[in-house]
């Protein structure tokens, strides 16, 4: 019930103008977000590859609505992806990007193009590409574009969302050799015809889409924070003798800090999602939907300041 009021509110603008030019908000983003600018990121990164984690950053943004914003993204990335490259930060740091702030629901080929442009950066710099995936009325666009991509750069990686239906499906399709999948729960929200609506549902979906990833030919991102379902790949990498360089497991930047490095001391390759970048406002709500918790941090920044 509160994740559907506040998922709603993260597609309100009113809400939006509200919560963006709170005060307050800044102390909350600051914890799930690593800065504004391009150096923000670096300094993030770097700092969490010296600690032994992988990154894949992700510059802030979605749903953006003209040619000039979408190229604009693009434009960012390539620099972003030219930094890396010069800070020696990559192969270790990678770059997720949403299809939809490059152009996406108004011009699938803009969007396509744009991604390629991405992918070739990247594989200059020595490094990949993972194409978020968004609501699922953008599922079969992104795993579409995601195909075409893979015919000249093959490391180009999926995000399947295990509250779909559709999901387990999709990950028969995408375990093959070379194909890296990103498997998370899902962050939007999500009518019943297509997706499980509860928490119980959707975690036997993610556990039988893992078994069929980690069972396959493919690199499996276990993207979650929840200890049974870490504990679950930590067991299904030893049924299926996947060596840490074969899986590794992702989460987001400020959440479960402790747990990312227990995995790194443990052997395993963690990958942090490292979000810059003004636009913060969809990715924050999506956080809060997640844990109610959150918004007790979000109350509490609320009430410190005057
Ligand atoms: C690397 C990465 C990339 C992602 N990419 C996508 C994507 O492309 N598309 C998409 O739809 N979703 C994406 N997600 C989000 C994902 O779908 C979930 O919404 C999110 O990860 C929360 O689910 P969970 O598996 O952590 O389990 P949950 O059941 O939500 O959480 C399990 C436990 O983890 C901790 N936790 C989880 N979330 C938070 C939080 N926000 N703050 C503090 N603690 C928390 C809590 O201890 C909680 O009890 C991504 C997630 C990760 C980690």
């Amino acid at each position: 019930m509160l994740r559907s009021v506040i998922l709603a509110a993260s597609r309100s603008s009113r809400v939006e103008r509200l919560v963006a030019t709170a005060p307050f908000s800044r102390d909350v983003v600051r914890r799930f977000v690593a800065g504004a600018k391009t150096d923000d990121a670096l300094r993030a990164t770097r700092e969490l590859v010296d600690d032994g984690l992988a990154v894949t950053l992700d510059n802030l943004g979605e749903d953006t609505v003209t040619g000039e914003q979408a190229n604009a993204t693009r434009d960012e990335y390539l620099t972003l992806l030219r930094m890396l490259g010069e800070a020696k930060l990559t192969p270790a740091a990678e770059v997720s990007v949403k299809l939809s702030a490059l152009g996406q629901a108004f011009d699938e080929q803009l969007a396509y193009d744009n991604a390629r442009a991405i992918c070739a950066a990247a594989e200059a710099a020595g490094t990949t590409v993972t194409l978020d995936m968004e609501d699922h009325t953008t599922t079969d666009s992104t795993l579409d574009i995601l195909t075409k991509l893979r015919k000249d750069h093959p490391s180009t990686g999926a995000v399947l969302q295990a509250y779909l239906r559709r999901t387990e499906s999709d990950c028969r399709d995408l375990a093959s050799a070379g194909s890296r999948v990103r498997l998370c729960k899902g962050a939007y929200r999500e009518p019943e015809s297509v997706a499980y609506q509860s928490a119980r549902e959707v975690d036997k979906s993610y556990v039988r889409c893992l078994n069929i990833l980690m069972s396959g030919d493919g690199y499996p991102m276990l993207a979650t924070h929840d200890p049974r379902l870490i504990a679950i790949g930590e067991d299904r990498a030893r049924w299926f003798d996947r060596d840490p360089d074969r899986f590794e497991f992702q989460m987001l930047y400020g959440i479960r800090p402790e747990e990312q490095a227990r995995l790194v001391g443990e052997g395993y390759t963690v990958r942090t999602y490292v979000p810059y970048g003004d636009d913060w406002y969809g990715y924050l709500m999506r956080r809060l939907a997640e844990r109610p918790a959150n918004l007790a941090f979000f109350a509490r920044a609320l009430t410190s300041k005057k």
